[in-house]
């Protein structure tokens, strides 16, 4: 009997049918494992109640009772078609409650006209409250023996509220005290996903998306065998099937492949959520909970070999390229040492960088949300250099697209470059900077967004093929048109 940690995403509880063909899904797990359930809000919760608190903050307070009476009318709606009327009250009950502690927050805010993250991270989560109560009563009402778990008390995390920092060593003790009993008494917990706590008991969240992360988080702290995302694509593709309808999915990744592929805008899984499990060499899932029956993509330490050697591409469409140039007889490392240091403190990632000696240049290529945030740090930074020509003037190309080319098998393989460049030579699409990670991991280049998806499809019929027979042929891929990359 083995142990997993089954994750569901807010399209998996969205709706009163969604919640009872998860529910199903947990049954069947649990007759042949011991099983930890944690959920996300119902689809498209938590959005509203950042509506809800920027709302408040901006002092309109019709616009909050607005949302928290649609807020509870969602879940009512819920409720009525999925339970019995014994466990209807105490079913309404748990979702009014969280629906009233947003009120309450809201109207603190309102007062003030003023938050903060902290102040938000007490109502973001409050969707995960619901969402998990309802799921576990419903649970209960299916004859399965359940408790629902609020994730403050076993996920510890550091005070960056927003986008909290677990601490995996106090996290793991506090997990095994709640969690283990129950499994061992044969129950099945169900926690609050995107949630955490301090130390001194503040709630946090782990950043939008973070269920994924409580999900690995757990799986890792209780050493589960393996974690299971249920969300609403059959698992990771070749690329998104907007753009290449021939995308397939892929059967089995490495974690390496997978943290790439969610660092460079592929949004299957969170992109933090990767590294517990990880590091502790569990098994990930990406299951459809749509289709519970089509394989999935299964995470792994060593992957399994496609017969490509790349495996998947993917694009950033909205990035920008900020150069910074020195004089000749300036040594820009240190220059470019203090620059880096800074965008550390800033918590801005940047996509890739460039750097050639003999031009004296540093080229980051950014998302384009943290271009501005980069180019008055750099100004801050580097008044005086700026102003006395130490430093040229910034360059800031904008409209530029990052395309990544990843796959664990590339390494050692001469002549993908070759073929690639070759690929986008053949589209005329001029490259705007390249750079190959040493680990031979990734491939990421910029070009302009307008040529980003002529880019991808040439990436992609150069490495897979162009037509979805022979990706199926070749037994690595199961087809997935008409699936969203998200
Ligand atoms: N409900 C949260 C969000 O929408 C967390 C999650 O779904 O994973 O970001
Ligand atoms: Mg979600």
């Amino acid at each position: 009997m083995g142990l997993i940690v089954m994750k569901f995403g807010g399209t998996s509880v969205g709706a009163a049918e969604r919640i009872r063909q998860s529910a199903e899904l947990v049954r069947e797990a649990a007759r042949e494992s011991a099983v930890v359930v944690v959920v996300s809000a119902l689809s498209g919760v938590t959005d509203a109640i950042v509506k809800a608190l920027h709302a408040a903050r901006n002092g309109s307070s019709s616009e909050v009772e607005a949302r928290c009476r649609e807020l509870d009318a969602r879940h009512e709606a819920v409720i009525a078609e999925l339970f019995a009327p014994a466990a209807r009250e105490a079913a309404s009950a748990a979702a009014r409650a969280g629906v009233a502690r947003l009120g309450e927050v809201c109207s603190g805010v309102l007062q003030l006209r003023t938050s903060t993250p902290q102040v938000h991270d007490m109502a973001l989560s409050l969707g995960e409250e619901v969402s998990a109560q309802l799921c576990a009563l419903y649970l209960a009402q299916l004859g399965l023996a359940c408790d629902y778990v609020d994730a403050a008390r076993v996920v510890v995390t550091d005070d960056r509220f927003g986008e909290a920092a677990p601490d995996l060593d106090a996290t793991r003790r506090k997990a095994r005290q709640v969690l283990l009993p129950l499994l061992d008494s044969g129950r099945v917990p169900v926690v609050t996903g995107y949630r955490g706590a301090t130390a001194t008991g503040q709630l946090t969240t782990l950043g939008r998306g973070g269920s994924d992360y409580s999900a690995t988080l757990l799986g890792a702290a209780i050493g589960a065998d393996e974690v299971w995302i249920w969300t609403d694509v059959d698992g990771v593709l070749t690329a998104d099937p907007r753009v290449c309808p021939n995308a397939a999915t892929l059967a089995e990744i490495t974690f390496g492949e997978a943290v790439e592929l969610s660092y460079y805008g592929a949004k299957v899984i969170h992109q933090r959520a990767i590294r517990p499990c990880m590091e502790a060499g569990i098994p990930v899932w990406i299951k459809n909970s749509f289709q519970p029956d089509a394989a999935g993509t299964r995470i792994t330490t060593t992957g399994q070999a496609g017969s490509s050697p790349v495996k998947a591409v993917t694009a950033v469409t909205r990035a920008s390229l900020v150069t910074l140039s020195t004089r000749w007889d300036v040594h820009f490392a240190e220059v470019f040492g203090r620059l880096l240091l800074r965008l550390a403190h800033e918590h801005v990632d940047v996509l890739f960088t460039t750097q050639s000696s003999s031009e004296n240049a540093l080229g980051l290529v950014l998302r384009e949300r943290d271009t501005d945030v980069v180019v008055h740090a750099i100004k801050r930074l580097f008044r005086t250099e700026l102003k006395h020509g130490v430093l040229n003037p910034i360059g800031v190309e904008r409209d530029v697209a990052v395309v990544a080319v990843l796959g664990q098998a590339m390494k050692g393989v001469p002549g993908i470059l070759a073929r690639l460049f070759g690929a986008i030579a053949r589209r005329n699409v001029s490259v705007i900077a390249v750079a190959q990670g040493a680990s031979e991991l990734n491939i990421c280049f910029a070009v302009p967004s307008a040529s980003a998806g002529d880019v991808v499809q040439a990436v992609h019929e150069e490495f897979f093929g162009s037509k979805q027979d022979a990706l199926v042929e070749t037994g690595a891929a199961r087809a997935a048109a008409g699936t969203l990359f998200t």
